[in-house]
């Protein structure tokens, strides 16, 4: 398989894993990553498939793709199809080592009817109501079902009635027999058939029964012989169940092995959650920019190696926590400040006039595309009597340490002039300032300092006005203005969604170049962040900016130069 250069830091799973192979218990090791395909896949499970891919890599074994497909009413082909397309952008290949849990429906059925000839499974009639009863609780424990005691030969006639369609859906269960008074609530004769008439995405109505979860996992693992079954720490208590099944049906045995799970701030992680962030439109989708999807991260422009460094970085644990956000974004800016050639763009244009600078006139200076990395070549920047600067970068009444535009300061065009604030105009009826008028030193072009010219310190972004391009640019915040929804218990995801998450700048203006610019292309916009032309809203020739990430401490930087 090609899978990109993984970093692969110790861990506790490598131990088993290298204990395993040193003891002859495993000669190579084939890992899985199981999606049920009933929502979009998360840095969550970024996490998982780094972590799954990356050990199979490691130990030059194989790492399968699994949809977990065993709840016909939630799954969706569309699911299937974004969840590989996700799994290929973060750079990992299962070749033909994709499967589906449905194709073992038969085998797995085959499983049923042998545990019930082993009197290891029964057929149940409570309903759903008197199930819960007769369950216990974590402190008392359950009691038998009274049809418990049905005959072998009872049972499998039921069963394989159930699977001929002769009962209502939800009538009857087949229940494992294991033991009522278990302190682990799974081993509780949990269910492991149900009766559902529901069409599935790939076998259709072929069936109108399917296996839980449970019974559908650890058996698939089994079938592909799977050495270690990664799991996340809430499948512990499942465990016992995990091996039962495995012992009493008499089949290979792999290994389960939990770790924690990936947790982010201020945002969430489920994709029951995020599904009703989608459907209630309070995102524009599931790969809405602010969202926690790999979908979504693709769009912000966050870089697949960003996220794989992200889950390197983060490592392999067995306690829970919450990692913060901007570890995640400074794998992302590590990135980008490689790969991402700069540009120059005003995103609250002021318009500046170059009062001594001949009318009409114009001219090009040129700026390395990458200050570190020569070989991303060079790019033109015209220049002209009007431009535009940020309104940031003017100040009326500027403290001593701004080093930018104020009345009767200087300032450098970053690559161009030094420019020289005269006079300030306003809107009459706001008293809005709405020009600079200023004058530039001619001596001073391309970042030139003639001998004894008193440095500037402050250096400005800015475009031509009558070059520049107009473009829509979208500043994203975090999606929940909490860090840690988690511990907002009463209160859920709709109260805590950050109102300010995103904010659209319909008439930004960049550097002209950029028109030529691709879905998916990134820039750094110097002193303002990194920038990607949006996939799914630019057209050509008219790209339209999602902001990435800011960047940090940019002004003391660039003041520096
Ligand atoms: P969710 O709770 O978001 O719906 P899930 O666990 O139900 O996720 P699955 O499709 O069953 O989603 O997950 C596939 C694999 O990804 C599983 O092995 C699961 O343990 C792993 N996984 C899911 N969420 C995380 C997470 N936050 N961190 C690490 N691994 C995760
Ligand atoms: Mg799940």
């Amino acid at each position: 398989m090609s899978q990109p250069e993984v970093q692969m830091g110790p861990n506790f799973i490598r131990n088993i894993i290298d204990e395993d192979l040193a003891s002859g218990k495993h000669q190579t090791v084939i890992t899985r990553f199981p999606p049920e395909p009933n929502g979009y896949l998360h840095i969550g499970h970024a996490k998982s498939i780094c972590l799954n891919f990356g050990l199979a890599s490691y130990y030059r074994g194989r790492c399968h793709l699994r949809f977990d497909d065993t709840n016909p009413v939630k799954e969706e082909q569309e699911y299937i199809d974004a969840i590989k397309e996700d799994v290929r952008w973060l750079g990992f290949e299962w070749d033909e080592y994709e499967f589906h849990a449905s194709d073992y429906f038969e085998t797995l059925y085959a499983y049923a009817e042998k545990l019930v000839e082993k009197d290891q499974a029964f057929v149940c009639d409570l309903t759903p109501d008197e199930m819960r009863e007769y369950r216990g609780t974590l402190t008392e424990p359950g009691k038998q079902s009274p049809f418990r005691g049905r005959s072998v030969e009872e049972n499998l006639d039921l069963l394989r009635r159930m699977r001929a369609g002769e009962f209502a859906d939800g009538s009857r269960v087949l229940r494992a027999k294991i033991d009522m008074a278990s302190p682990n609530l799974n081993l509780r004769d949990p269910i492991i058939y149900r009766i559902l008439r529901a069409t599935h995405p790939r076998t259709g109505d072929a069936w109108c029964i399917y296996p839980m979860y449970d019974f559908a996992h650890g058996q698939s693992d089994s079938i592909e012989e799977i050495t270690h079954s990664l799991c996340t720490l809430e499948f512990q208590d499942h465990r016992p169940l995990y091996d039962w099944f495995c012992e009493a049906l008499e089949i290979y045995h792999p290994q389960q092995i939990e770790f924690a799970r990936l947790n982010l701030t201020y945002t969430v992680m489920s994709k029951r959650r995020l599904l009703e962030l989608v459907n209630e439109k309070h995102v524009s989708g599931w790969d809405d920019p602010r969202m926690p999807t790999l979908s979504g991260m693709r769009r912000r422009g966050f870089p697949a190696a960003a996220i794989r460094t992200f889950c390197e970085r983060i490592g392999v644990g067995k306690s829970d926590s919450v990692i913060d956000m901007t570890v995640l974004e400074d794998c992302v800016r590590e990135e980008l400040d490689q790969s991402a050639p700069r540009a120059m763009g005003v995103l609250r244009p002021l318009k500046v006039t170059i009062t001594n600078y001949p009318e009409g006139a114009s001219e090009e200076f040129t700026a390395p595309c990458h200050p570190k990395n020569p070989e991303m070549g060079c790019r033109t920047i015209p220049f002209s009597r009007e431009i535009y600067v940020d309104r940031d970068d003017f100040m009326e009444d500027p403290p001593k340490k701004f080093f930018r535009l104020g009345p009767d300061r200087e300032v450098r065009l970053r690559y161009g002039y030094i420019i020289h604030c005269d006079e300030i105009i306003r809107d009459p009826a706001s008293g809005e300032v709405t020009e600079l008028r200023c004058s530039y030193d001619p001596e001073t072009g391309g970042g030139k300092l003639p001998e004894g010219r008193k440095k500037v310190k402050g250096i400005i972004h800015w475009v031509s006005a009558a070059h520049a391009l107009p473009v829509k640019v979208r500043l994203y915040d975090r999606l929940l203005s909490v860090a840690d929804p988690a511990g907002e218990k009463q209160r859920d995801d709709r109260e805590l969604l950050n109102p300010d998450s995103l904010e659209q700048i319909d008439k930004a203006l960049v550097e002209p170049g950029l028109a030529t610019a691709e879905p998916g292309d990134a820039f750094q916009f110097e002193r303002l962040g990194y920038f990607v032309v949006d996939a799914a809203d630019s057209e050509p020739g008219r790209p339209v900016f999602n902001r990435v990430v800011t960047l940090r401490d940019t002004w003391a930087k660039v003041a520096e130069n």
